[in-house]
């Protein structure tokens, strides 16, 4: 985490050691289950540690991709619910001037998709299990397989 206690990324364990042996960062969760052993001294497993100098980060967009387009949306057709033959759907369709942008875009089945085809979700009698939105760099940190429960407090603070 930045100084300010806004999450910064996720690095590896040996990382986040040797900022705090280093004095350039505090352990502010830790694992005590499990121990670092150097050859004279043993140190706990750091899970959360804070730098000590505060970092200006420039905002991390997330790239508009169908990759991540479809992470946000947990792979669900947001229609249905459906995990297969995920298509990107429009909700304004580009053939009325809707544009390619993450508030315009959400993960469709194909079967929904082609149900919609160039009508609004309420034209087509389809309703969207939530709101699309512009991910922030921490939804991503959140949706990362590594992610531990220990996190997830400093992760809360920083939903926007
Ligand atoms: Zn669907």
């Amino acid at each position: 985490m930045n100084q300010d206690y806004t999450p910064l990324t996720i690095c590896t364990v040996s990382r986040a050691f040797l900022l705090v042996f280093l004095s350039k960062a505090d352990m502010i969760e830790s694992d005590n289950t499990v121990q670092l052993h150097s050859v004279s001294e043993s140190f706990p497993l750091p899970l959360v540690v804070r730098i000590k100098k505060y970092i200006r980060v420039p905002y991390q967009a997330v790239v508009l991709t169908r990759q991540n387009l479809f992470k946000r949306d947990n792979g669900e057709c947001q229609y249905c619910g459906s995990k297969e033959d995920l298509t990107m759907d429009h909700l304004i369709p580009r053939s009325k001037g809707g544009q390619t942008t993450w508030k315009n875009l959400v993960t469709a089945c194909k079967t929904c998709n082609s149900k919609k085809g160039d009508l609004s979700p309420e034209e087509a009698g389809l309703r969207l299990a939530r709101k699309p939105y512009r991910p922030s760099f921490v939804t991503y940190l959140k949706s990362t397989l590594r992610m531990r429960k220990e996190w997830d407090p400093y992760l809360m603070t920083a939903v926007a």
